[in-house]
């Protein structure tokens, strides 16, 4: 492996699904076969366009996500995957994850994503209670969960994550636990648990909702805690627990790291080299952009000029980050994870000691026991205590500047 390539990792969004949940606030809506059609052609071009681009990049991780990557015919998932190896140069050992929904995702989707090279598959499966499933408004029920799960056992998947949701309305914690319990019986090498968040613009923001009261919430995500802990699973980021480390997501831990990621994809966002941007979400305007020249040869980028002034007005609100804006983000993302910042890191990126720049923040939560600071092999982290967890929301706050 050449060691001077840089490190990217790659988001692509297919923004399709059935139909929208009512919770959904994701750049997603459903769509005729045409205009997918017309999608994944535009999706190719911006893939080739932006590979001369990373020529100095290896890719460690890709993550299709959405929307509902499983909702589209496979081919174009399989197909958009090929050119994405023939266009970057991919590591040997990346972490090639899809997001599939139960509805969807039948075995011979599963098998065919396998086998072009996806090696991690995350099943939104929300809750396996039938009556919360249908309350959310999604399309799928628990046996089809079920099903998928198998399916992709038998399609040669080893690393699985389930995803799992908490507050929704009319759930109890014995339900919510019911579901927990059942999903740990599969023994999947990750589980993502979230609370639910109600937003504005979606249909739950105007309807009138039984959730769970807040105290309800906590105690469900303290015993997701406990549970999975007894089970064998670590917490390594507030919301995230693997069975073993090589399983925790990769491309998340980017994210959560700063770490370069482009997106690829209706309103994909990025962020290299501290540069961040997002790509149009408007989906005609998008298949205008990359889509108009029918006739080029994707896989030359030279024929790719005519693109050039086009290329430039996919990319929306391109900002470098100012240091102040790195530092936040440096420590509001990087006290996610579990084993919290690393003082060392905070100097080298920013030449400057955390306490000079955080002091009286740190100084605070620490007094109060929210947060704390801890020494492994000789390297000093600062990170968030349990109680410190309960009100995460609250501290990262503190760590913007204005
Ligand atoms: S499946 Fe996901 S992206 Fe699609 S509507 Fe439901 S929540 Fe939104």
């Amino acid at each position: 492996m050449n060691k001077t390539l840089k490190r990217l990792s790659l988001y692509i969004h297919i923004p399709f699904c059935v139909r929208k949940c009512l919770y959904c606030d994701f750049l997603s809506f459903n769509a005729d076969n045409d205009l997918i059609d017309e999608y994944f052609k535009a999706l190719g071009k911006e893939i080739v366009l932006n590979a001369g681009e990373y020529a100095d990049y290896e890719v460690d991780s890709i993550f299709f996500g959405g929307g509902t990557p499983s909702f589209p015919d496979a081919k174009y998932i399989c197909d958009t995957l090929s050119l994405i190896f023939e266009s970057f140069h991919v590591s040997d050992k990346a972490e090639i994850s899809l997001e599939v929904n139960p509805a969807s995702a039948i075995f011979g989707k599963l098998n065919s994503y396998r086998r072009a090279g996806f090696n991690r598959i995350s099943i939104g499966a929300q809750t396996l209670n039938d009556e919360e499933l249908m309350k959310l408004g999604r399309v799928h029920n628990a046996s089809m969960f079920y099903d998928t799960y198998e399916n992709a056992k038998r399609a040669g998947f080893d690393n699985i994550n389930i995803d799992l949701m908490s507050a929704i309305p009319g759930q109890s914690l014995e339900s919510y636990l019911d579901t927990v319990k059942k999903v740990l019986s599969l023994r999947p090498e990750h589980i993502s648990a979230y609370s639910l968040i109600v937003e504005e613009g979606t249909p739950f923001y105007d309807m009138e909702l039984d959730v769970p009261s807040e105290d309800v919430d906590r105690k469900m995500y303290h015993e997701t805690k406990s549970i999975l802990a007894a089970n064998g699973y670590h917490r390594y980021e507030i919301s995230n627990y693997a069975l073993s480390e090589d399983k925790e997501c990769h491309h998340n831990k980017v994210y959560w790291t700063r770490g370069n990621y482009l997106g690829l994809g209706l309103g994909a966002s990025s962020m290299v080299e501290n540069v961040r941007w997002k790509n149009v979400s408007d989906i005609k305007k998008y298949i205008e952009i990359f889509a108009a020249k029918e006739d080029k040869d994707r896989n030359n980028v030279d024929k790719a000029d005519v693109f050039v002034d086009n290329f430039k007005k996919y990319r929306e609100d391109v900002e470098k980050l100012p240091i102040k804006s790195q530092m936040e983000e440096f420590m509001f993302l990087g006290l996610r994870l579990v084993r919290g910042v690393s003082l060392e890191e905070f100097k080298n990126n920013f030449s400057c000691d955390i306490h000079e720049v955080y002091a009286e923040t740190i100084d605070k939560y620490k007094n109060m026991g929210l947060l704390k600071e801890y020494t492994i092999d000789g390297h000093t982290n600062l990170c968030l205590t349990d109680e410190g967890i309960d009100v995460s929301n609250t501290i990262m706050a503190d760590f913007l500047f204005d």
